[in-house]
């Protein structure tokens, strides 16, 4: 099984991917956490990529495409994967139908999340992530037991660089310009499911289950 998972950055999709990644035995592929490590790490491909992130613009897709190919290639990736953050330009999405049959694999859903503008600004400046394992929290809406510690791995918890206010304005804007174009382009090939992200995190899941289960 292969799912995407699309929506505007603070949408919930990383949020989402941990619980469908454990309940539908799904490889999850984020390309932002591979880019953050290999940021942290400082590989050329980090060295490269770190000033677009940090400016809220895309990375190269020349870059980013290497990434999930690579990833795509490995066999643990034969049971499925959840794509999270991956297409989100219509070239990258052009360039995944390409390297799907290589892997005989097919894009079995594209789960579309769906936020009011204002809630997103509230979320992503809100958001903690764990430095160690990378799971999300909110200040307000899903905050950890320990304050700034992380309730799986007991990881410290802190701030991404580009969920800073301007940032993420730029990132909206980014994300109206370069990925909202795949929404049609999914759309036209009938793969497309929109979720009313404006809810709890539970309900949320609860909708994307009713989804996934009709598969
Ligand atoms: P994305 O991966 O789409 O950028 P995240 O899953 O990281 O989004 O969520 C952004 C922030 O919003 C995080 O701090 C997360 O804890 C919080 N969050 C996620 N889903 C919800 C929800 N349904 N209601 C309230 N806050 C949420
Ligand atoms: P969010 O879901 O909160 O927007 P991500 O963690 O998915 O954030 O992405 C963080 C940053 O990593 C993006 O702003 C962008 O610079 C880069 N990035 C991640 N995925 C891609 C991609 N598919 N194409 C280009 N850049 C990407
Ligand atoms: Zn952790």
């Amino acid at each position: 099984m292969l799912i995407i998972l699309l929506g505007p950055p603070g949408a919930g999709k990383g949020t989402q991917a941990e619980e469908i990644a454990q309940k539908y035995n799904l490889v999850y592929i984020s390309t932002g956490d591979i880019l953050r490590k290999a940021v942290k790490e400082e590989t050329s491909m980090g060295r490269n990529a770190r000033e677009y992130m940090d400016q809220g613009q895309l990375v190269p897709d020349n870059l980013v495409v290497e990434i999930v190919r690579d990833r795509l290639m490995k066999p643990d990736c034969a049971n499925g994967a959840l794509l999270d953050g991956f297409p989100r330009t219509v070239d990258q999405a052009v360039f995944l139908d390409q390297v799907l049959p290589d892997i005989g694999a097919k894009i079995d859903r594209v789960l579309l999340i769906e936020v009011e503008e204002n809630e997103l600004i509230e979320r992503l400046t809100g958001r903690r992530v764990c430095s160690n394992c990378g799971a999300n929290y909110h200040i307000k809406y899903k905050p950890p037991q320990v304050r700034n510690v992380c309730d799986q791995c007991g990881g410290d918890l802190y701030q991404r660089e580009d969920d800073s206010l301007a940032t993420v304005k730029e990132r909206l804007e980014v994300y109206k310009k370069q990925t909202e174009p795949l929404i049609k382009f999914y759309q036209g090939k009938g793969l497309l499911s929109s979720i009313d992200g404006n809810q709890n995190i539970e309900d949320v899941f609860g909708q994307v289950r009713n989804i996934l289960e009709d598969l």
